[in-house]
């Protein structure tokens, strides 16, 4: 067909490739023949780069966009690329001081692109997939979907999809006019009506990540689900909204075959299923995981990466991808070298023009196999690693049984996350983690739900819990508290101010600011925790109501102003107690919000609460 499509992941910083886009990269290059393109960053450079390629291309040759080893352009100019980008955007002339007398043509030409950047004259996409996330991602996603606008042919479609326009269609089609596609691309004909394709059954294409600077945290590992939805519809949680569906099973053999034949095995194994222990295929899905080399103690070889770029570049499978990745190899192989042969393999690529994506070709990247793959297999050198599984979104300590666990430590699981939403599940939890520890597991981990229903103290117990657990079963827990928020209540789409009914301003901003200096995670080790959260429920609450900058910098006020504001604190009356611990958790402490306090005790206690760290 080939259509000309881009796929769009907003400017937020995220853990997780978008598997979405993804399978829709896989859809568009493999099913329907189009040329896809992927980008995440800052649109207004890109811009600026479409328009720098087609100088590249020649100017105007559509048909060459993105060959340069078909134009001059690339060869004259590579080393200016950087100058060039910034004139298209910035118009400066300046910038284009290396250009001769004899080379009017492209001054002209560069003119005219800074003159198009100018008026939003962008190359344009047939079709345009925008993905969406979180809803306190909103803004930056409206933002955008109306960019992307400037890059949509006459004819062309745009797609919103993803979590965020699942939860919140209504907002997206108001702020930007597009009607979103709710849920997942599960049915045949969701996005073309020309075939019967399921797209969310598709392998992910792992190549597009490989077109942007962007570096996802999760990028070596298989990413997918062996079930779909959940059988509970807890409140708070946006899993029945996103996957109605209870789905026993999705095969994931094929796909993970699949996934490492063309883009190289990966080192883990992510599977984002909301609820596998509710699967009735569950020994099934078990024994799957060990075939794909997920037996506990597994160990993998990682992939020769560049004999995998070498290999989709003879095939032609995202030459922009495949094309960049090989310059950024080559750059790694150059630093690993020792320094005479590092210049040696420098002067080769510049006179092949292989430093820089603009100049490269794919004949010159062949005809230097000979010399490199040497070079690559001797200081490239692969270990055999240990790889996991990880079920990232957690386990249903309610389900959790004998036989299941027995089969669960079969695999090489680290960590297993159960989760501990509520107190109420004490028993429930702690049997999970005793079979757990039983069964050889020892590395736990869970997201532990604050600002719900729950109050200060039982999260503090649940934290305690843990604690006590890690030291009785000699297993380590580590403990990602969450804070919650209303995912479709567009007051909190912005700044996540929710707070719950048993929580206030100050009491959220103290536990942000204990686990900011862990990294948002509570390990194991009474010690620290006793230090983090207080030994006992008292300190816990004397923390809560602590200076923030006492908390955050513990180390440097312990002892003295601490101290001050402690005796400060314990030795209001009753009366002035609760008034001032009214105050204290509204968490404005400016001289205004202090002057209308009427008890001269309390005006005191309060400036401790303006101390800024300078
Ligand atoms: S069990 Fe987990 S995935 Fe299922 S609805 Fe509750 S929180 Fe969501």
């Amino acid at each position: 067909m080939n259509r000309r499509v881009l796929l769009v992941e907003p400017n937020y910083k995220n853990k997780y490739p978008p598997q979405n886009l993804m399978k829709l990269a896989t859809y568009f290059r493999n099913v329907c023949k189009d040329d896809v393109r992927f980008y995440k960053g800052d649109l207004k450079i890109f811009a600026a780069q479409l328009l720098l390629e087609e100088f590249f291309s020649d100017t105007v040759d559509k048909e060459n966009l993105f060959a340069p080893e078909k134009n001059d352009a690339a060869r004259k100019f590579w080393r200016y690329e950087k100058f060039l980008l910034e004139f298209i955007k910035t118009g400066k002339s300046s910038l284009l001081e290396f250009l001769s007398e004899e080379d009017f043509f492209y001054e002209y030409t560069l003119k005219k692109l800074h003159r198009r950047f100018k008026g939003n004259d962008f190359p344009t996409f047939d079709i345009i997939c925008v993905n969406s996330l979180f809803t306190f991602f909103f803004d930056e996603t409206v933002t955008t979907i109306n960019f992307v606008k400037k890059f949509l042919a006459n004819d062309g479609k745009i797609f919103v999809g993803g979590v965020a326009a699942t939860l919140l269609p209504e907002y997206f089609e108001e702020a930007t006019g597009i009607k979103p596609h709710i849920g997942l691309l599960d049915k045949p004909d969701d996005l073309d009506k020309q075939d019967d394709i399921i797209i969310d059954t598709l392998s992910p294409d792992y190549s597009i990540l490989d077109e942007v600077d962007y570096k996802y945290p999760t990028s070596d590992a298989y990413i997918t689900y062996t079930t779909r939805g959940c059988i509970r519809k807890c409140s708070f949680c946006a899993v029945s909204k996103l996957e109605p569906e209870y789905k026993d099973h999705v095969k994931i053999f094929e796909q993970l075959k699949r996934t490492e034949e063309q883009f190289g095995s990966k080192r883990n194994l992510l599977l984002m299923d909301n609820n596998i222990l509710a699967s009735k295929k569950f020994d099934e899905i078990i024994d799957e995981i060990k075939a794909c080399g997920f037996t506990k103690g597994a160990t993998y070889l990682p992939a020769d990466e560049y004999s995998v770029t070498l290999k989709n570049l003879h095939a032609g499978f995202n030459d922009r991808a495949y094309l960049r990745k090989m310059i950024r190899l080559y750059d790694e192989l150059e630093k690993k070298l020792p320094e005479s042969l590092a210049g040696e393999f420098y002067s080769v690529r510049e006179k092949n023009f292989l430093l820089s994506l603009v100049s490269v070709s794919k004949e010159k990247i062949f005809e230097l196999d000979d010399f490199v793959r040497p070079l690559f297999e001797k200081y490239f050198r692969r270990n055999r690693l240990t790889r996991y599984v990880d079920f990232n979104q957690g386990l249903d300590a309610r389900l959790i049984d004998e036989h299941k666990m027995a089969r669960l430590a079969e695999l090489s699981i680290k960590p297993m996350r159960i989760a501990f939403d509520h107190i109420e599940q004490r028993d429930i939890y702690e049997q999970a983690i005793r079979l757990a520890a039983k069964y050889g597991i020892r590395d736990l981990s869970n997201y532990l739900l604050y600002n719900f229903l729950d109050t200060p103290e039982d999260f503090y117990n649940r934290l305690r819990i843990n604690i006590d657990l890690c030291e009785e079963l000699n297993v380590s827990i580590y403990s990602f508290p969450m804070k919650y928020c209303p995912i479709d209540d567009e007051r909190y789409f912005a700044n996540r101010d929710y707070i719950g009914r048993h929580w206030n301003r100050k009491f959220i901003r103290a536990i942000q600011a204990i686990i900011n200096s862990t990294k948002g995670k509570v390990g194991r080790g009474r010690n620290f925790f006793e230090k983090a959260f207080g030994k006992n429920l008292d300190e816990f609450k004397e923390l809560l109501y602590m200076p923030e900058t006492f908390i955050i910098y513990r180390l440097k006020y312990e002892g003295n102003l601490t101290e001050e504001w402690r005796e400060k604190f314990l030795s209001l009356n009753v009366d002035e107690r609760i008034e001032a611990e009214r105050v204290i958790e509204q968490n404005k402490f400016s001289d205004e919000d202090i002057s209308v306090v009427t008890s001269a005790n309390i005006r005191e206690l309060l400036k401790f609460y303006q101390i800024r760290r300078n």
